[in-house]
């Protein structure tokens, strides 16, 4: 069966226990979504399949909220306990713009580096009996829908599983106006810092937060034209990295930044119409995706699979789990996605509002989610 004529492939839901679970994908969704449901049911054969190995990930740190957390402390203490050890927390947020830098206050952050993260959740699964296959492509998803009962397809963005029963799921992908590219840097930011950079080519952004006791997230984003006036299209890795460390001197203190496999990448929006089509369930960014200033894509996918979970146990019959399971994620996913959306169309637009006094500037960005208000 070709993946595109996958229509009508995915088995009818069964009303049967949910015993043999394919999970398409080993990344936060998929791991913790494997760890949940063998932790709830060791009778059940679980299986992951990740194309890279264990310690192949793109990226540095991720963020989690409280909320998050109280979630998975409340399913799996274990791995709260291995999480808890590993964060760093900060409260502040510093906007440096024009020589001017504004701190506020009291936000509440919490991040760790991914590597550890995934290194946390291959632990909690072995230690469970889920099995992992690691540099393991996931066979087609029709055929995977055949053999097991459920296929939880946590395969990221770029989900193929999505692509298989795109006529069902019916995918909506926008791609937006900037470029970023994902680093690091070998010290911690004391805060969660913006810093805005107008150079000859325009404006550029820095992103950046802590997620070790020695080293920071650094995410540097500025427009297409302005990605491509500053020649970054022709720069290899390497030197893409040194331009940025020199772009932003000032905020890394002259330092030199890292990169991992990093590429300057295009942010792309997804939305699904359905996130279910017989037994084959979407989770995590292959389901939606919401853009890193607002630091919510694992969040997400760690709820997802909170939430997953627990109407797969609650429910009688793996259709009334799945229902359930996308009536509760799509309002809290479609919150977030706007609040994701007016996040990146504010940094889209950035150059319009450069000429604000550098308090206004500050409220601003603060804002521009309309998640934090003057109020709060
Ligand atoms: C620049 C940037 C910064 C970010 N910052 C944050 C942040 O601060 N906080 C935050 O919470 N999130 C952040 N995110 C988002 C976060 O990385 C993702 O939202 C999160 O990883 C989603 O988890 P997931 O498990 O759904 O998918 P992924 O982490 O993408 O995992 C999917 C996995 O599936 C595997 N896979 C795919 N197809 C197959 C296949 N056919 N066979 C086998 N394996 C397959 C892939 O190799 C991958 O490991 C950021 C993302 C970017 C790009």
């Amino acid at each position: 069966m070709t993946p595109s004529g996958a229509r009508g492939t995915a088995r009818p839901a069964p009303t049967a226990p949910h015993l043999n679970v394919a999970v398409v994908g080993g990344g936060p969704g998929g791991l913790y979504a494997a760890a949940l449901l063998k932790r709830l049911d060791p009778s059940r054969n679980i299986t992951v399949w990740e194309r890279n190995a264990p310690h192949d990930t793109f990226g540095f740190g991720v963020v989690l909220s409280d909320e998050t957390l109280g979630g998975i402390e409340h399913a799996d203490p274990e791995v709260y306990t291995a999480l808890k050890a590993e964060f760093v927390r900060w409260d502040d947020i510093d906007i440096v713009h024009r020589n001017t830098r504004h701190t506020s206050r009291g936000h509440g952050f919490a991040a760790l580096g991914r590597r550890r993260l995934l290194e946390i959740l291959h632990h909690r699964c072995r230690s469970l009996g889920v099995e992992l296959r690691f540099r393991a492509e996931a066979p087609d998803p029709a055929r995977l829908a055949e053999t097991h009962d459920l296929v939880i397809a946590a395969d990221g963005v770029h989900s193929t599983t999505r692509t298989a029963f795109a006529d069902v799921f019916r995918p909506h992908i926008t791609a937006h106006r900037c470029r970023y590219i994902w680093l690091a840097a070998d010290f911690p930011f004391d805060a969660f810092r913006f810093e805005i950079a107008e150079t000859e080519h325009g404006v550029m952004q820095l992103h950046g937060y802590p997620f070790s006791a020695d080293a920071s997230t650094v995410i540097v984003e500025m427009r297409e034209e302005v990605w491509r006036a500053a020649g970054f299209d022709e720069l290899d890795e390497a030197e893409s990295v040194e331009r940025c460390a020199k772009i932003f001197a000032d905020a890394l203190g002259g330092r030199p930044l890292r990169s991992n496999n990093s590429a300057w990448t295009t942010f792309r929006t997804v939305v699904n119409e359905r996130w279910s089509h017989g037994n084959v369930v979407l989770l995590g960014d292959a389901a939606h995706t919401a853009h890193f200033s607002i630091g919510s894509g694992t969040k997400l996918a760690v709820e997802d699979a909170l939430a997953l979970a627990a109407c797969l146990s609650e429910q009688p019959t793996l259709t009334d789990a799945l229902d359930a399971y996308e009536t509760e994620r799509r309002p809290v996913v479609a919150s977030t996605q706007r609040a994701a959306r007016a996040s990146l169309e504010w940094f889209e637009n950035l150059a319009l509002y450069l000429r604000q006094p550098p308090r206004q500037f500050a409220f601003n960005l603060l804002t521009r989610s309309r998640r934090v208000t003057h109020d709060n």
